[in-house]
């Protein structure tokens, strides 16, 4: 029997909107922080949806700012809560949050649930790719890194399928800065850590990678070569697994 894969995409930092009753500041800085990197991941929800177009596979996103609640942290975490809502004198405000925050899981629970049943036959390997973009210059320094590839390095077909991926990318953008676990690592918070204890107890095969994206190089690509990224993500698949 041939490999077969069923593929989810997520995307938790997709815009920078703010539902009607979020107590708003009526100040520059808020505007501007509301634009910046703290509030979304620039550019990676189009990025993201070229992606399922390409790949023809489904996308989750959470297009509420950061500065509302952060979807790529489970409920408990110090950083869930923007900071403008923290202590806002309201009893419904955190709550309705919280409500955002259940809704966008439950949806993607429901897409894991679906496409990657994590008891699948051997020739089966369930994916969670989750689409993701980071500010080029962080507390003052240059970040060397165009694409980080985020993975468990105790997970086998993780790290295999992650280093496929940064040689063809290689390949196919010669000088591109094609790196593992950086700027983040895979272990740290977020719904690929989830998605593993969730769906990847039962299956070796399931793979969650992270993916994040340079807002100062790859973000800023033209809509032509954006598509020639996806075209390598379909062509380690195909090899892969025939997609
Ligand atoms: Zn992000």
């Amino acid at each position: 029997m041939p490999p077969q894969v069923s593929l989810v995409l997520s995307c938790e930092h997709g815009g920078m909107e703010l539902p009607p009753w979020f107590p708003r500041p009526a100040s520059q800085r808020f505007n501007k922080l509301l634009k910046s990197h703290q509030s979304y991941d620039k550019g990676a929800f189009e990025l993201a949806k070229i992606l399922a177009q390409v790949l023809k596979c489904p996308l989750l996103a959470h297009t509420y700012s950061r500065l509302v609640i952060d979807c790529n942290r489970r409920e408990g975490h110090p950083d869930l809560f923007g900071k403008f809502i923290v202590g806002y004198p309201s009893k419904t405000t955190l709550p309705k949050a919280i409500h955002i925050h259940r809704a966008y899981r439950t949806k993607l629970s429901k897409a894991l649930d679906s496409c990657l049943p994590p008891l699948g036959p051997e020739n089966f390997t369930p994916i969670h790719l989750s689409i993701h973009s980071f500010t080029p210059i962080y507390k003052g320094k240059r970040r060397e890194t165009d694409v980080g590839i985020l993975y468990d390095p105790k997970r086998p077909q993780e790290a295999l399928l992650a280093l496929k991926f940064k040689r063809a990318f290689i390949q196919k953008f010669p000088g591109l800065r094609v790196q593992f676990n950086k700027p983040y690592r895979g272990t740290d918070e977020g719904v690929a850590v989830w998605a593993r204890e969730n769906w990847g107890k039962g299956s070796k095969r399931f793979t969650a990678l992270e993916w994040e994206f340079n807002q100062g190089t790859v973000v800023r690509w033209s809509a032509k070569r954006k598509k020639l990224l996806a075209g390598v993500f379909k062509e380690v698949f195909s090899a892969e697994f025939g997609l």
